[in-house]
């Protein structure tokens, strides 16, 4: 069991068929107590629910919102006490191009993406830098590395590159606390976040670029998240891993 008796908050994890919940379900099977967070309250109470036996939780949490952050971590720490590893997961896409990013759609995405992934690391850091130990993983993309040209658009690339550097940057201030930050970067995922606008043809297009020869499931990008989230990467931080089938090799 790589998590026993640890604490993980998990955020954007309601989805069923989405890489926040397929990390809950893993986390939990390693031992460790869960804290959903998601946009719903009662989704985020029923993910819980489902989850492997265990002490676990689910919150409604907007992660774009620092009162609702704040708020989370607060509810957190006054159930456990303390967490051990934060996955900033929530993400929203769309798939626009350039001229047809309105102000609007640019900071929702970027609010989500990026903002979100700011706050709620903020909300846990200090909790985190007295105990002097935890990890943080964050979610970015291949789309932040290639520029995208899979699905989402260029505020989508541009979000999730921001949260490289930022990452980054977090993990080199908090290193002397014994606190680890990271990134993960997925090709194209099988879950519900492209909402049904991903037609065949761009699936088999994109399939024909992937060396490993299918599309990513949200267990791939679960286990890269556990190791992560373990003691098996100790002496990781500031990394990025890849979780592409080979999509992009650099
Ligand atoms: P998903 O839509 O299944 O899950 C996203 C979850 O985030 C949902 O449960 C949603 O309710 C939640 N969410 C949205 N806005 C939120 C907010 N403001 N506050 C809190 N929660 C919010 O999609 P997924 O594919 O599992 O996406 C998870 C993460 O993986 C996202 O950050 C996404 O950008 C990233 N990602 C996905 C892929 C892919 O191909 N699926 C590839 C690379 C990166």
């Amino acid at each position: 069991m790589l998590l026993q008796d640890k604490v993980a908050v998990i955020s954007g994890a309601a989805s069923p068929r989405g890489i926040g919940m397929a990390t809950a379900r893993l986390f939990a099977s390693q031992g460790a107590s869960v804290v959903i967070l998601d946009l719903d309250e009662t989704a985020a109470r029923e993910a819980a629910g489902q989850l492997p036996a265990g002490n676990h939780l689910g919150l409604a949490c907007n992660v774009a919102s620092r009162r609702d952050c704040q708020q989370a971590a607060a509810t957190t720490l006054a159930h456990y006490g303390h967490i051990d590893a934060l996955i900033n997961n929530a993400g929203i896409t769309q798939p626009v191009r350039t001229l047809d990013i309105d102000p609007e759609s640019w900071d929702r995405i970027l609010d989500v993406n990026l903002r979100g992934v700011l706050y709620l690391s903020q909300a846990f850091l200090p909790s985190m830098r007295e105990r002097k130990a935890g990890s943080i993983a964050c979610m970015s993309s291949v789309s932040a590395q290639r520029g995208g040209g899979i699905f989402g658009g260029p505020h989508y690339s541009a979000a999730k590159a921001g949260v490289l550097g930022l990452a980054k940057a977090m993990a080199r201030e908090f290193g002397p606390d014994n606190i680890r930050v990271n990134c993960v970067t997925p090709g194209l995922i099988q879950t519900d976040i492209t909402g049904g606008k991903l037609t065949d043809e761009l699936r088999q297009d994109i399939i024909k670029g992937i060396p490993l020869n299918r599309l990513g499931n949200a267990e791939d990008v679960a286990n890269a998240y556990l190791f992560l989230a373990s003691d098996l990467s100790a002496y990781i931080t500031g990394a990025v891993i890849d979780v592409n089938g080979g999509m992009l090799i650099h």
